[in-house]
């Protein structure tokens, strides 16, 4: 199939292109670098540097490269930048999505893959979190998600479209290729925070919070392989013609933040200092994923569900990629 990625240039978006050039999907790559890197795009996938901004640019790549299905991975995705800085999110995620998805319509592709989020269920009332769960977004970045789920729901019911929605939960780890991994500027996510420590590039970790109602007072959240989430999403696309779908995706198994560093030391042999801090924003106490319904529907499988596998290949991505793509 001819698949255009949006944000295929980024960490996830660059692993599912890889995954799919390799089964031997056509991918065109549509990324404006300002978070990406070009050197993560697959050799073999074609890229077009653009900006879904630039509805012109969005519309000739489909006619360039007959697209027949969309996985739309390009987005601003930080909650506490969302906190400050809502257009961007509930402005720019919502209307470059709206381009894409016009672009896709009139050229008559109906098939589409929409990166979501855990950040739709801010106030859950049962763990994990099922698909059933009421959606509260937890930030401008959730709404921008929930919008665009909406969008899908009614270009489903008015123009047959065949989506899926895919929550992810705490995308991590790095392909098993060590050829891909997390490289964002800046970082914020706690395993390459903490990765950067045991490299000598940081000198602690600072643990935001330690007075959450979870085991260890530090908060709990579903950490899921990357190539997992890649895998998700090729099975999610070839059930597209079938129906629509949503789907929540981790691992079920919640992990506290001093888990993770626990988990760091060990996999690094570093003794990572950590020190507490003030709890950071937004953040709830505890996030973790049912995926029975992608199990059950599509086979999905994880096949790197262990924490300490899922550090060991960051920590060989970080370890032979000390400054990330350096492009
Ligand atoms: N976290 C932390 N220190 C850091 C970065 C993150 O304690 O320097 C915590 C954060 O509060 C959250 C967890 O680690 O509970 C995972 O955070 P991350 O930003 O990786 O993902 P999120 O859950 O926000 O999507």
């Amino acid at each position: 199939m001819n698949i255009l990625v949006t944000g295929g240039a980024g960490y996830i978006g660059s692993i599912v292109t890889e995954e799919l050039v390799k089964r031997g999907d056509r991918v065109v790559v549509f990324d404006n670098l300002y978070y990406g890197h070009r050197s993560a795009v697959h050799p073999q996938a074609a890229f077009v540097q653009g900006d879904l901004a630039d509805a012109d640019a969005v519309k000739a790549v489909f006619g360039v490269y007959d697209v027949e299905a969309v996985m739309h991975f390009a987005s601003y995705t930080l909650v506490g930048e969302s906190m400050e800085k809502p257009f961007m999110y509930v402005g720019d995620n919502v209307t470059n999505g709206l381009n894409l998805l016009r672009a896709a319509v009139e050229r008559g592709v109906r098939r589409f893959i929409l990166s979501s989020t855990a950040n739709l269920f801010d106030d859950p009332a049962r763990m994990p979190i099922d698909e059933e769960e009421r959606i509260v977004p937890g930030s401008p970045y959730g709404e921008s998600k929930r919008i665009l789920e909406r969008v899908l729901y009614w270009l489903d019911r008015v123009h047959g479209f065949r989506y899926a929605a895919l929550r992810y939960f705490n995308a991590a780890g790095a392909s098993p290729t060590g050829e891909r991994g997390e490289d964002h500027d800046p970082e914020t996510h706690l395993i390459p925070l903490v990765l950067q420590v045991a490299l000598g590039q940081r000198e602690a970790i600072t643990i935001f919070g330690d007075d959450y109602p979870t085991r260890d007072g530090t908060c709990v959240r579903d950490y899921v392989h990357v190539s997992d989430l890649a895998q998700a999403h090729i099975l999610a696309l070839d059930a597209l013609d079938e129906g629509s779908r949503t789907y929540n995706l981790g691992n079920g198994q919640g992990f506290t933040v001093k888990e993770v560093i626990e988990t760091c030391r060990q996999v690094t042999g570093h003794p990572i200092p950590a020190k507490v801090g003030a709890r950071r924003p937004g953040d709830p106490a505890t996030l973790i994923a049912s995926s029975d319904k992608i199990r059950r529907e599509l086979g999905w499988q994880p096949k790197y569900p262990d924490l300490n596998t899922i550090v060991e290949h960051a920590w060989a991505w970080h370890r032979t990629h000390p400054h990330g793509y350096e492009d």
